[in-house]
């Protein structure tokens, strides 16, 4: 039994102000290795969790870093993407009803190699203010027909909810990912009716 390596793109879109930068900052200081100032309107960092004793997970956080006017990105930008957070300000409805154009934009432009969506989770910002300008029940129902894997609410502010959230996204990478099988299993009889029917029951 090997150690493993897993290196994640994961997206971090939403209107501006919604606190995407704060998170990046939050989320990665403790294994902060390298965050670069933006140049051309993309701002990164990555963020190291050693996952188990043999599992090692990197993600590579983008950050649109400005580019959040027009509720659309280039595919560029999502390309190679593993996972992607949406995140809203509790406190201001735009934000909200905005976010169903980012998953739109999202899922327009890029699904993982077998043809499912990437799995996005919904981060409900700022829970520290109030009064927020929508209820649970509403954000439940908008996560449910928007196909995200789940919503929470968070505060960068307070680092509530931040490492739980991002942990059930790691999760859900890890069992969707198309790592290679280790070495010693390469070479197999590839059992076909095992595989995954692109765009097919795998959502
Ligand atoms: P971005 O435009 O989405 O990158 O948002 P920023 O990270 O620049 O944050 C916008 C503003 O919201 C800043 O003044 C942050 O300090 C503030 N902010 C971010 N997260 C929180 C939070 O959880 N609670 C509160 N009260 N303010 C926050
Ligand atoms: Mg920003």
């Amino acid at each position: 039994m090997g150690s493993h390596d897993h290196l994640f793109k994961v997206l971090i879109i939403g209107d501006g102000d919604v606190g995407k930068s704060s998170l990046l900052e939050r989320y990665t200081n403790d294994n902060f290795t390298k965050t670069y100032k933006p140049t051309m309107g993309v701002d990164f960092a990555l963020k190291v969790v050693q996952w188990s004793d043999s599992d090692t997970v990197r993600l590579q956080l983008w950050d649109i870093a400005g580019q959040e006017r027009y509720t659309s990105m280039t595919r560029l930008y999502y390309r190679k993407a593993s996972a992607c957070v949406i995140m809203f300000d509790l406190t201001n409805v735009t934000t909200f009803r905005n976010s169903q154009k980012w998953k739109q934009d999202l899922d327009s432009k890029i699904s993982l190699p077998n043809g499912c969506p990437l799995p996005c989770i919904l981060l409900a910002n700022k829970c520290d203010l109030s009064p927020w300008a929508m209820t649970k029940e509403e954000i439940d129902l908008f996560s449910k027909e928007n196909n995200f894997i789940g919503w929470t609410e968070t505060s960068v502010k307070e680092n509530k909810n931040i490492n739980e959230s991002m942990r059930v996204l790691i999760e859900k990478m890890l069992a969707t990912s198309d790592d290679l099988p280790s070495p010693s299993a390469q070479g197999e009889y590839i059992n076909l009716k095992d595989t995954p029917v692109p765009g097919w029951g795998c959502c």
